[in-house]
């Protein structure tokens, strides 16, 4: 028995629900996770939020090494590169506010599963909607940053690896920021303008 402080978003990259729920109830695949989400909004509970599940794999977010031992694992139904539904977005938040207040979450532990494990992982994908959850206080997003002056010496792999992310690699850990933040996916640089986000998102990390 443990108490859950972090919660880890998914796509399940699967066809269909059905498909998810018989794969998390075979032993042999030795994956689960406690929540499912299908297309119409319906939530299966699966796995008791006091039991540690499998669904995180090895990973890393800050100092937390054991993700599957410290999180509540919510995987949405969705095929890798669909457009998430409105009512899974609805029932979605309805299940973080309830895990946010049963579990005292901070705002900043509500991540994805790409978070911890950049160089293995990509969801939930580019279309998930960050900063409608980040608005209602999962998760951490960034300010306007119209009028944000990066500073000379600002540097950005420090700021991801503050934000909490594995830098080992860093074109991966760059990726999965910029599918975040940025809805931008690929193998892409930092821009000028990501630097910006990722210094405003820095600044909200660290408040
Ligand atoms: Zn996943």
């Amino acid at each position: 028995m443990r108490k859950p402080n972090l919660v880890i978003i998914h796509h399940t990259a699967q066809n269909s629900c059905d498909q998810t729920l018989k794969t998390f109830t075979l032993t042999r695949t030795k994956v689960s996770a406690h929540y499912v989400i299908c297309e119409d909004g319906t939530v299966h509970h699966m796995v008791n939020d006091y039991l540690r599940a499998q669904h995180a794999g090895l990973g890393k977010w800050g100092n937390i090494t054991d993700v599957n031992s410290s999180s509540i694992g919510i995987e949405i139904d969705n095929d890798g590169s669909e457009k998430f539904k409105e009512e899974q977005m609805i029932s979605l938040e309805l299940l973080l506010a309830q895990l946010k207040r049963a579990y005292n979450i901070p705002q900043a532990n509500f991540i994805g599963h790409a978070d911890i494990a950049p160089t293995r992982k990509n969801d939930p994908n580019v279309n998930f909607d960050w900063k409608r959850i980040a608005e209602k206080g999962f998760g951490n997003w960034y300010g306007d940053t119209t009028n944000v002056q990066v500073p000379a010496d600002f540097k950005p792999m420090l700021a991801l690896k503050m934000i909490g992310y594995d830098i080992k690699d860093s074109t991966a850990a760059v990726t999965t920021f910029k599918r975040k933040f940025l809805q931008n996916e690929g193998l892409k640089p930092l821009t000028t303008n990501d630097k910006k986000v990722l210094y405003a998102a820095w600044l909200e990390a660290m408040k």
